[in-house]
């Protein structure tokens, strides 16, 4: 949990954008999501330069009803920005064509955040139970994008100005290094008023919006 303050992992993020323009490819991503809002911003950010598949893995969640309502947004949302997407190709040449957004699901299993978050139950919010928490949904992105050879993986977690941006990008470049395949593309998608961006797409595609982070824990502490 070490934090380097000085990084501005937004600006890692574009330069790994350029790169990949000059290459003239667009690499596939494994973008783990926590929710359509939060992705609703990020998807808009990278739609143009990946071939994104949106990995919704969140065993975090309570009660099971708020996961399956979640997940549904984020279909919904999908569909929306690939309908969309057609509509902009009319007009777009071959490079700037987008791809259709994919989604991967696997079984959820709420018993694999109880035991990853253990003896840190009672924690307060933004503390050592989040940690373990980012550590579990961005372990598992790491994992099943080197399982299918994706290109790079991320998370869409850094929307949120009350999610800690130095861990989601250590753990992320830990991630890498331990499974040793896609790579971490590095972000803080709050940046740009990346936040602001997604309440804003929410309230246009009338998404769900939770007032709680997902856990049983944070269910009392609702945010803005
Ligand atoms: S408050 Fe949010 S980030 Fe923290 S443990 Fe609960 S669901 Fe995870």
């Amino acid at each position: 949990m070490t934090q380097n303050i000085k990084t501005n992992y937004n600006q890692l993020m574009q330069k790994e954008i350029n790169d990949i323009l000059l290459s003239g490819k667009k690499p596939t991503l494994l973008l783990h999501s926590c929710c359509g809002p939060c992705s609703s911003y990020v998807l808009r950010v990278l739609q143009e330069y990946f071939n994104i598949t949106v990995f919704y893995y969140n065993p975090n969640l309570y009660p099971d009803k708020e996961y399956t309502k979640r997940l549904n947004e984020q279909k919904r949302l999908i569909k929306i920005y690939n309908k969309l997407a057609k509509e902009k190709n009319k007009n777009a040449n071959a490079v700037y064509k987008l791809l259709p957004i994919k989604i991967k699901t696997i079984k959820f299993n709420p018993q694999e955040y109880y035991n990853a978050i253990k003896g840190q139950e009672d924690c307060s919010e933004g503390d050592k139970r989040c940690y373990l928490c980012y550590k579990l949904r961005i372990d598992k992105t790491a994992e099943i994008a080197k399982k299918f050879i994706f290109d790079y993986f991320t998370t869409t977690l850094t929307v949120s100005p009350y999610k800690n941006a130095e861990w989601v990008n250590e753990l992320g470049e830990k991630a890498k290094d331990m499974f040793k395949n896609a790579k971490f593309l590095n972000n803080d998608f709050k940046k740009s008023e990346g936040y602001k961006k997604s309440i804003e797409y929410s309230k246009e595609y009338n998404l769900y919006r939770q007032n709680y982070c997902g856990c049983k824990f944070s269910i009392n502490k609702k945010m803005e």
